[in-house]
């Protein structure tokens, strides 16, 4: 399996969605099963935001996290079975799912130079990426990759995401969970640069009733019914 991988031509794949879709388990299975790289920009947006919050940068000044969007490190490693984040080298893979990164990461994700910086990073990741790369996030079909091979948008009720993170989190109150999951939701759609949506070629996926091994079958399957097509 791992020679047909290596034989068959790069494929970049991009899977958006909001949270507690299942996109992060999805898109690492789909990149190991099929010997691609794999990329996730949300850490990328928690690993800025942690160092915002770290050099005491006031996440509701824009102004002040522009000024501040070019100064750290940001390295990711793409490997699925092992994704890796650093910011000016030190390991921030713990750090950046604390709650308060998790209340930050919006705003300082929908300031325009922070973007703009994250963005060329996910591009020269995914043009080096000599096998492929299954890249997830927000935005990836829409601005990041528009050429991607293959963008899939991944949906599934309030209810069912709220359930799934709450299930991550060992124990969350649901309701809660529900609450700030929605609220992040909205501020990821309604910001004015490149919010989360569905790329008008995106293949959507509604996971509400399907196990998680039926949507990485899924996935898997548009890939190789692409590469066969290609
Ligand atoms: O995927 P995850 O929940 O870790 O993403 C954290 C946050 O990073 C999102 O709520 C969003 O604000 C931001 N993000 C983004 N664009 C992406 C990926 C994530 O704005 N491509």
């Amino acid at each position: 399996m791992e020679s047909a991988a290596r034989t068959a031509p790069a494929v970049i794949v991009a899977i958006d969605g909001p949270s507690g879709t299942g996109k992060s388990s999805t898109s690492k299975a789909v990149a190991a099963q099929l010997g691609l790289s794999y990329l996730d920009t949300g850490a990328q947006y928690r690993a800025i935001t942690w160092w915002m919050v770290t050099n005491e940068i006031d996440v509701d000044d824009p102004a002040a996290i522009a000024a501040a969007a070019s100064k750290p490190e940001i390295v990711s490693g793409t490997d699925p079975l092992n994704p890796t984040i650093h910011v000016d080298g030190t390991d921030v893979a713990g750090p950046i799912r604390t709650q308060e990164v998790t209340s930050k990461v919006s705003a300082v994700s929908a300031v325009p130079e922070v973007r703009t910086r994250i963005t060329e990073l996910q591009r020269s990741i995914a043009a080096s990426a000599e096998q492929g790369i299954v890249v997830e996030g927000r935005d990836i079909g829409t601005t990041v990759l528009p050429d991607a091979d293959l963008k899939i948008f991944l949906t599934a009720s309030p209810e069912a995401r709220a359930a799934r993170r709450s299930g991550e989190l060992k124990g969350a109150d649901v309701n809660a969970t529900r609450e700030a999951l929605l609220k992040r939701d909205a501020a990821d759609s309604g910001r004015k640069t490149s919010p989360l949506a569905k790329a008008d070629d995106a293949v959507e996926v509604d996971t509400t009733e399907l196990t998680l091994a039926q949507v990485i079958e899924c996935v898997v399957t548009l890939v190789e019914e692409k590469r066969a097509a290609a």
